[in-house]
């Protein structure tokens, strides 16, 4: 790739350079995406409502019930709508846009995530979400927002209940700590790769390549 060729990554994009290097190369060298498959429109719409709910508390100094008393501080007022870092000796941009963020009061804030599950959450977070969460970290510091290292995830999930009566829903935050330089490490990795003149190998846990290549043999 032409080392002056703007490369402008997500949190998403970096999930899909750990998951598998050589579909990453691929999409963003060749224009090769994944398939995306058939994509739920739920978690979409419920990120709608709870953008709408969110943001009637916003500038009130009043934590919207779902999660009061489950975080401090208050909602960041405004909150900005994209955050961006950029490397301009490797020509690349990192950038994310927030669900929400917490406001502390003492010139410290956190990213704040919704998350809508079917069931609720484990202990451990999943390796996405963290990296999700050290990229806003890292991108609210970048942006003149300190952090306190940390990020909260909200969960919403169904529970067993009298569904005519409003559908009823679990709704649990966990702070989760983070870590902004291993955001940057893994931001600066995927940028060399797509530096790269050659296409990384497959991924080892993934049999497509395989599958693909078995079918490119057949014979009609
Ligand atoms: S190994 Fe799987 S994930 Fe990686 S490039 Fe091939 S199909 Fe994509």
């Amino acid at each position: 790739m032409d080392n002056d060729k703007p490369i402008k990554l997500s949190p998403s994009s970096l999930n899909l350079y750990l998951e598998c290097p050589r579909c990453f190369w691929l999409h963003h060298n060749r224009g090769i995406k994944r398939p995306s498959g058939i994509f739920p429109s739920l978690p979409g719409g419920m990120d709608g409502v709870l953008k709408v709910y969110f943001n009637e508390y916003r500038g009130t100094g009043t934590l919207p019930p779902v999660i009061e008393g489950k975080v401090k501080g208050e909602l960041m007022n405004p909150l900005p709508a994209s955050l961006f870092y950029k490397d301009e000796k490797n020509c690349a941009v990192l950038w994310g846009k927030l669900d929400d963020a917490l406001d502390f009061g003492d010139g410290k804030f956190a990213p704040l995530d919704h998350k809508t599950r079917g069931y609720p959450p484990k202990d451990e977070i999943l390796a996405p979400y963290q990296l999700q969460m050290d990229v806003y970290d890292m991108l609210m510091a970048a942006n003149d927002m300190p952090t306190k290292h940390v990020a909260y995830l909200v969960y919403y999930y169904p529970t067993p209940g009298q569904l005519h009566d409003h559908f009823p829903f679990e709704v649990v935050v966990k702070e989760v700590p983070t870590d902004p330089q291993r955001a940057t490490k893994i931001f600066e990795r995927a940028v060399g790769l797509l530096r790269e003149e050659e296409m990384p190998a497959p991924s080892k846990t993934c049999e497509y390549c395989g599958w693909a290549q078995a079918l490119n043999n057949l014979e009609d």
